[in-house]
């Protein structure tokens, strides 16, 4: 999958997750606690869905797909460890699943205005978000995206300031 199509169908699946969240959180107390039977499978896949589509540099995205896998096991976890029935798990259910909403808003938030993206901006590619540290021609190696030159020599900077540091530290080990 093209970098640019797969950014657009992660900030999809996001906003469709962060949306079922919280109609998930609603239902418990609106219709059945037992709607999570339906519910966490849907969260669940949606959450890998996420961490497959989202890119190592994709920190918010990558934190909302774990998140919300965790949230789903934990909630079966309880289920079958404590052997909760539907009316001993409503309570529960509802506080932890407000926590982890309200936890949850800041990366929420964080991974859809970005669309996922993290870090200083202005070393990630503008078209594909990857991290463009290291780079020796001023194009984006991922997807071909021209770099600004200003932008680029930035980098070029940085980068070689951290490889002199390495070199340093290996001499110093070295005698
Ligand atoms: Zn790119």
């Amino acid at each position: 999958m093209p970098p640019g199509r797969r950014s657009r169908w992660l900030k999809r699946v996001m906003t469709v997750s962060v949306l079922a969240s919280w109609v998930a959180w609603l239902l418990i107390p609106a219709v059945d606690v037992e709607t999570v039977c339906i519910s966490g499978p849907v969260l669940l896949l949606l959450g890998v869905t996420i961490i497959f589509l989202a890119r190592v540099q994709n920190i918010w995205a990558l934190a909302l797909g774990v998140a919300q896998i965790g949230i789903c096991l934990l909630f079966f976890g309880l289920v079958i460890a404590l052997q909760w029935g539907p009316g001993r798990a409503e309570k529960p259910f509802a506080w932890m699943g407000l926590i982890y909403l309200l936890v949850m808003a800041f990366p929420m938030i964080m991974a859809l205005s970005t669309g996922g993206k993290s870090g200083p901006t202005a070393w990630h590619c503008t078209q594909c978000g990857y991290f463009l540290f290291g780079i020796t021609q001023p194009r984006c190696p991922e997807c071909g995206t021209g770099v600004e030159q200003q932008v680029f020599e930035q980098i070029k900077y940085a980068f070689e300031l951290v490889r002199k540091q390495q070199n340093a530290g290996k001499s110093a080990t070295r005698s």
